[in-house]
């Protein structure tokens, strides 16, 4: 199982509190990020939205409370909810109640915060005021919410104009816990009375001895020093800047790090008085919680409150007019490593509007985005893949969340001759479908796709309701109501008939109002430096030398001094009193009981030879979300790290009749998405106690191409599906190139931005085959294949070719290939009925023969990976520390090894511990303490791995101790446990509360799938919940234990090489590699 960083990525500059811990538990699949990121906007629906079900919920619209007024009702039929606008009459907060039949509820608060520098005054302040409160006297009550409750989503977030602060659970007790604690935290915060927390979060001097030089520390500033070392982030940044000359757009919320010391504790806490006012407060609830009970609970937190005019307006957002008459250009440096190539960035910006659309325009511009940008071959960014200028995309097109939308594309990784020829490009390809407009078949698949998006609503673990208030800050927050945004039905009928009846004239005016006569537009073009890293840090160091130089030995004393008490405060326990002001569940608040999902196996239904799967849920809105598997055990183990690209080349370049362009069209016009991906798994051998620690030789290695359709288009999808199996079109040499260019520029952002999980998989391949596998597919070493596949691609295609010929034609084998088949469907019984017969079909015109040979058993025989790969193991993968040099200016810092070995067995109790471990010693030390943005550990119960991982952190050497010291922590914890009960049974609810998560059907039926493939029994599961309840102090003590013995422990780290040298200096000693 892969872990994935939840990139909450809600719009361009937006900064996030918590590395969030959900993550490591729940980690949404790809598909559901992917289309969170179109959900900023009002791309959100739901299908099947009843009326009845809206009439049950009008009666909790209006309802009347004496400290509020009613502003309006308003139902939204697109998503069955009931709203009401209120104004609390005292302090003039307003206040949106939605009604759902959703339990998993969701509470807001957002403040519009609109910066005037670059401090990230605003980002400072959202870390701090959830560093305790009035009345929630921890030193960060926050953490201890992650520790202990149930919540389904508790972080926050700053916009370039707004702080938002949510928190999200499915239990009712919960969630008013939840949102006590922070309706306290943003109004009373301690953080304006204790400059220790703005030290902490934000910025402060760092000295113990007067000879040492003076740092700076700080969890934003080191946050944002990550954030400053992605190129791609430095390449937005620059681009939102130079449209927005005029407003607050034009400065960094997020913080610049040479521009964050320059805040003071007195700006910073004017800011709060400012902004964090009720006045200038939108208070968002929904779900299928008591509405007055909403109104009382934030009438507690208001009513001390009288309006406040500097607050609101003064937060007003205001629009930048079109000032350029002509296109503006900036040119800027970006650091690059030492052997990585010298190559350039280069983005088109435009400011859209400089007033509000109309919603039929802005559903318009929406799927205008589609059109040119949304799938790969999507008109504009098709053009600028295949003409050969560069790496990859950049961009990402249309962002509309704001006051004002914007669009920009570019390329990265061009030549610096080839710059202006992107740009003409650019230009010239807008300039020609202003002119020639777009065919009835692309707007056909691009207003299906989107509509298919809109009805599904599926935000994965993603809470819906969250996903809501979303769209509706996205008017809400410029004074417009925040339900209209939501209504789609209207804006797409208009836009519907207006297609109808002049086709893609609509798209045509857009582009030439907006786009190409729009010359409020810029060019921003980020040059290669070898030597801007080194530089930026050189400056760092003698701006800081220049400082100590400044001053007096009493000032230098009196740093020390600060810098102890800080320390002294972060090393201090919270008191049990302390901790009991922050409110708590029980354990008997628990379910007892496992949630389980419905399955029905059916082998070799109407003899076709192939097992077919079915979850049949409640409601999936009238959709199908189906999978096929192919086994993949007959390939030669030197082929399996060609399988991304293979998948990639499935979906990519055509099959059958169909060329690229008229494959990706017919998906979109007749399905929600169809996807290639691979799954491999170890499981439990038939017979065995599945308490036993895996050794991994016995797994499952399928291919899972996924679709959905609305159940009156499953032969459509079925057909496709088909077709992109059996007739792909592996021979396009110059697809595969670029390809393969954007894939290797993506690995090596992904390796930069989220190192932390390039070290992880690269760890896990050290120990068992399916990590080794995992890593081979998708980790370090896939970059080295990319880059090989890339030169075989050019000189020698052929042979390529060849290469995934064999793939296709070993998988498909036409005596074997369907006693390795599975087809899961997962849909509610009208679904399941209705496609029956289609589903039949489909599965008599599979490839392969129905009384065909059988496979191997998997769960009897060990796997035939499993000899040859452990060959490879002990060349390629030793058990020994690495480190990999990138150019950065922050470090991943990771240690793992065997925590249980095979035939042990690992009690659920184990996973509290681990949890408590992450949340508790690791967060305070590594973060907290040594200033990084994350610090963290997994541990997996299956195979007995067990890894410390760091985030965009500051130290490195230092950090590796800190891994040392955890686990006499752990051992401490348990003496301590016992004297408090309370502070265990919240470590058991956190744990229970990762496992309880919301789940969109899809999900549902994904999980029930993979607990079936890996032969995990129903009994199994409730056992090791029942182990996780009936956690003792003692388990802390066996898992401290053991983390002290931890078995074939070893180091890997990215970072910089100047970091490497330091930790050398230190004994740190790895063998270093340079990978990008
Ligand atoms: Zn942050």
């Amino acid at each position: 199982m892969t872990m994935m960083a939840f990139g909450l990525s809600i719009s361009r500059g937006t900064s996030v509190t918590a590395f969030s811990f959900a993550a490591f538990s729940r980690a949404p699949t790809t598909a559901a990020r992917r289309q969170f990121s179109t959900f900023g906007y009002r791309r959100t629906g739901a299908l099947q939205s009843t009326m009845e079900a809206v009439a049950d919920l009008t009666k909790s619209m209006g309802v009347e409370h004496p400290a509020y007024e009613i502003v309006k009702n308003d139902l939204v039929e697109e998503y069955g909810a009931a709203t009401t606008l209120y104004r609390h009459k005292k302090s003039g907060a307003e206040l949106l109640s939605v009604s759902t039949d959703d339990d998993n509820k969701v509470f807001g608060i957002t403040f519009r915060t609109p910066p005037e520098d670059s401090t990230g005054v605003p980002h400072i302040l959202e870390h701090s005021v959830l560093c305790g409160s009035r009345k929630y006297k921890t030193k960060d009550p926050f953490v201890q919410l992650l520790q202990g409750s149930l919540q389904t989503f508790l972080n926050a977030f700053t916009y370039p104009d707004r702080t938002c602060y949510v928190v999200a659970s499915q239990n009712e007790k919960d969630f008013y816990n939840l949102i006590n604690v922070y309706a306290d935290a943003v109004f009373h915060p301690r953080a304006i009375n204790d400059p220790n927390v703005h030290a902490q979060e934000g910025w402060h001097l760092e000295l113990e001895n007067k000879e040492d030089p003076l740092i700076y520390k700080g969890v934003v500033y080191n946050e944002m020093k990550g954030v400053y070392s992605s190129s791609d982030s430095r390449l937005s940044r620059a681009s939102q800047r130079s449209i927005f000359p005029d407003t607050t757009y034009g400065v960094d919320s997020g913080g610049d790090p040479k521009v964050i010391p320059e805040l003071s504790f007195e700006q910073f806490a004017d800011f709060h008085a400012k902004f964090y006012h009720p006045t200038n407060s939108r208070i968002y609830f929904s779900g299928d919680d008591d509405v007055y009970a909403r109104l009382d609970i934030m009438d507690e937190y208001l009513k001390d409150f009288d309006v406040s005019p500097e607050s609101k307006p003064g937060s007003v957002i205001d629009w930048q007019p079109k000032v350029f008459s002509e296109p503006q250009r900036i040119v800027e440096a970006y650091p690059i490593g030492e052997d990585q190539p010298e190559t350039n960035m280069v983005n088109i910006n435009w400011l859209m509007n400089d007033k509000p659309f109309t919603p039929a325009e802005e559903m318009a511009v929406g799927i205008l985005d589609h059109l040119l940008m949304g799938t790969t071959s999507s008109i504009l960014r098709k053009t600028l893949t295949e003409s050969g200028l560069g790496e990859s995309i950049t961009g990402g097109g249309l962002s509309d969340e704001l006051l004002q939308a914007t669009f920009s594309v570019g390329l990265k990784g061009v030549k610096e001759e080839d710059v202006a020829k992107v740009e003409e490009l650019i230009l010239s390809t807008l300039e020609k479908v202003s002119e020639e407009g777009f065919e009835s078949e692309a707007i056909a698949s691009s207003m299906n796709t989107i509509e298919f998006q809109m009805r599904e609503f599926n935000t994965g673990s993603f809470p819906k309701g969250l996903s809501f208030m979303l769209g509706a800050m996205s008017k809400w927050l410029y004074d417009q109501s925040p339900t209209e945004a939501l209504k789609f039905e209207e804006p797409l009928a208009e836009l519907k008939a207006r297609i109808e009846s002049s086709g893609s004239e609509v798209f045509q005016e857009l582009i030439k109002k907006y786009l190409v006569s729009n010359t409020h537009r810029t060019t921003v073009e980020m040059r290669p430096s070898k030597s801007l890293e080194t530089a930026e840090l050189e400056e760092e160091k003698s701006r800081l030398a220049a400082i100590k130089e400044s001053m007096s030995d009493e000032d230098l004393e009196e740093v020390i001094r600060k810098t102890q008490v800080l320390k002294k405060l972060q090393a201090t326990e919270d008191s049990p009193e302390a901790r009991a002001t922050v409110p708590a569940l029980e354990l008997e608040d628990l379910k007892r009981e496992t949630t389980e999902f419905p399955i029905a196996v059916t082998e070799s239904e109407n003899d076709s030879g192939v097992t077919v799967i079915r979850h049949e849920l409640g409601s999936t809105s009238g959709i199908a979300y189906v999978k096929l598997g192919v086994d993949l055990s007959g390939l030669d183990v030197e082929d399996i790290s060609l399988l991304p690209l293979f998948s990639r080349v499935m979906m990519e370049t055509g099959a059958g009749d169909f060329d690229q362009v008229e494959l990706s069209r017919k998906i979109g016009t007749h399905t929600g998405g169809i996807s290639v991906s691979v799954l491999t798994t170890a499981v439990h051998p038939d017979g065995s106690d599945e308490s036993d620690i895996l050794d991994g030789n016995y797994l499952q290695t399928k291919l899972i191409m996924s679709g959905k359709a609305t159940s009156d288009k499953t032969t459509e999808l079925f057909d496709l599906m088909k077709m992109i199996l059996t007739d792909a079109r592996l021979d396009s040499q110059s697809r595969v190139i670029e390809m393969l260019k954007e894939s290797k520029s993506r690995r090596e952002s992904a390796i930069i931005g989220s190192g932390h999980s390039a070290i992880n998989t690269r760890m896990k391949a050290r120990y068992r085959v399916g990590g080794y596998v995992d890593e081979m597919m998708g980790g370090i070493s896939q970059l080295e294949t990319l880059k090989e596949l890339l030169k075989q691609a050019e000189e020698d295609w052929p042979t390529l070719l060849a290469r995934l010929e064999r793939i296709r034609n070993t998988i498909l084998d036409q005596e074997s290939c369907r006693s390795g088949m599975f087809f899961d469907i997962t849909g509610d019984t009208s679904v399941q009925s209705k496609i029956e017969d289609s589903v039949h079909k489909f599965l008599d015109e599979l490839p392969g023969d129905a009384n065909g040979k059988k496979l191997q058993n998997f769960y009897k025989e060990q796997h035939p990976w499993v000899e040859p790969i452990k060959k490879l193991m002990a060349e390629l993968a030793p058990i020994e520390d690495e480190g990999f040099i990138v150019p950065t200016q922050v470090s991943y810092v990771g240690k793992s090894g065997l925590a249980y070995e095979e035939g042990e067995q690992a009690s659920g109790a184990a996973q509290v511990v681990a949890r408590f471990l992450r949340t508790g010693y690791l967060w305070d030390r590594v973060r907290v303490m040594g200033g990084a943005y994350g610090g963290f550990c997994t541990f997996s119960p299956y195979s007995g791995f067990f890894s410390y991982l760091s985030y965009r952190d500051p130290n490195l050497s230092k950090t590796l101790d800190v891994y040392d010291e955890a686990a006499d922590a752990v051992i401490a914890a348990a003496e301590q446990l016992k004297k408090d009960p309370d502070a265990l049974s919240q470590a058991i609810i956190g744990t229970i509360g990762d496992m309880d998560g919301a789940m969109s059907p899809d999900q549902k039926g994904y999980t029930s799938l993979t607990r079936w493939l890996v032969n995990e029994s129903a009994e199994y599961r409730q056992k090791f919940r029942d182990q996780i309840l009936d956690t003792k102090p003692e388990d802390f003590r066996e898992f401290g234990e053991r983390l002290k013995n931890l078995k074939q422990s070893s180091v890997a780290v990215v970072s910089s090489k100047g970091e490497f040298d330091k930790a050398k200096e230190d004994g740190k000693v790895m063998k270093m590699k340079n990978i990008v």
